[in-house]
């Protein structure tokens, strides 16, 4: 079922639908959600949105029905393990990490509980929405236990008494604490990711797919990084670099009429922190600016 246009999964409503949103309109993709719509076009490109619960996105790329999905590591995994336990495709390309969506599944237990270690998890009852991940995680350490498997309110379970322990997704830990529970083992370190179909393209979206990835790029380091410019004496240049987070190669220019001065600008990967620009400043830097920098193409 090829299409000209390329096919884009992501979730319709949800932790990551927003930072999805955002990223392709920063990426140059035009389009406008309106209503309930499952499809929707861009305007500007041959590319199709399809706004789609998280759980469909792994199953869409593994079964060739869209070319690309964001999606949560989580729920990826999950999926992936689950259709191979079933023989059925569960291949894909993971094109990058992106930068949100960021959370961890843990296992959870009373937060009274004396906990030493994984064993004391022998012979539990764990109540999650993931229990392929459980499970990998469990034989690897070769503890026995069972699992309830619940798809929502999985933090009420040890209360109800439906199990003793749970694996769900921590972001804060607020709800665990609001629940009686504390986190006990970190089993995976989640982030939303960009994959790919491995089902053979065109050469054109294909093509297409590499543009995008540069500018996906160019938008995730341009977020990371600040431009900074200030004024600093000449003979001080060397100090001051020296306080600069990446400043191996900055760009240093002559003030005109003030041959003690020079302006340096440079591309930093970090931000500037109050006490370096004050640090900066005694060492006789002025006008110090740091900028945020909306695109970046190396
Ligand atoms: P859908 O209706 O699409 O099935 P959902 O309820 O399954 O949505 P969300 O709660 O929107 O899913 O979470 C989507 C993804 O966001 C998670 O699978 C996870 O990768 C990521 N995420 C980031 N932080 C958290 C968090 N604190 N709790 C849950 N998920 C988080
Ligand atoms: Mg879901």
């Amino acid at each position: 079922m090829q299409t000209q246009r390329l096919r884009i999964a992501i979730q319709k409503k949800g932790r990551l639908s927003k930072e999805c949103q955002d990223l392709l309109k920063r990426c140059g993709v035009k389009f406008n959600m309106v209503g309930e719509r499952l499809v929707v076009h861009a305007e500007n490109m041959p590319i199709d949105l399809l706004l789609v619960r998280d759980d469909d996105i792994p199953g869409l790329i593994m079964d060739g029905v869209v070319d690309l999905g964001v999606i949560g590591e989580n729920e990826l995994e999950e999926v992936s393990l689950e259709r191979s336990a079933r023989h059925e495709a569960s291949d894909y390309l993971k094109l990058r990490r992106l930068d949100f969506g960021g959370c961890r599944l843990s296992i959870a237990i009373d937060k009274d509980a004396d906990y030493n270690g994984p064993q004391d998890l022998n012979g539990k009852r764990i109540a999650t929405t993931y229990p392929q991940l459980v499970k990998r995680y469990m034989d690897n350490i070769g503890v026995q236990f069972t699992t309830c498997m619940l798809n929502g309110s999985v933090e009420v379970a040890p209360r109800a008494g439906l199990a003793d322990a749970i694996c769900d997704l921590v972001s804060t830990g607020a709800t665990l604490e609001a629940n009686g529970l504390k986190e006990a083992e970190v089993i995976l370190r989640s982030k939303a990711v960009l994959i790919q179909s491995m089902a053979v393209i065109s050469a054109e979206k294909q093509a297409l797919i590499e543009r995008l990835l540069i500018r996906i790029q160019g938008v995730i380091q341009a977020k990371e990084s600040k431009y900074i410019m200030l004024h600093a004496p000449t003979d001080r240049l060397n100090q001051i670099k020296q306080l600069l987070p990446g400043a191996e190669d900055p760009t240093v220019l002559p003030l005109a009429g003030d041959k003690s001065r020079v302006a340096i600008h440079l591309v930093s990967s970090e931000n500037l922190f109050w006490e370096t620009m004050e640090q900066l400043k005694e060492l006789g830097a002025s006008s110090i600016l740091v900028l945020p920098i909306e695109k970046m193409m190396e």
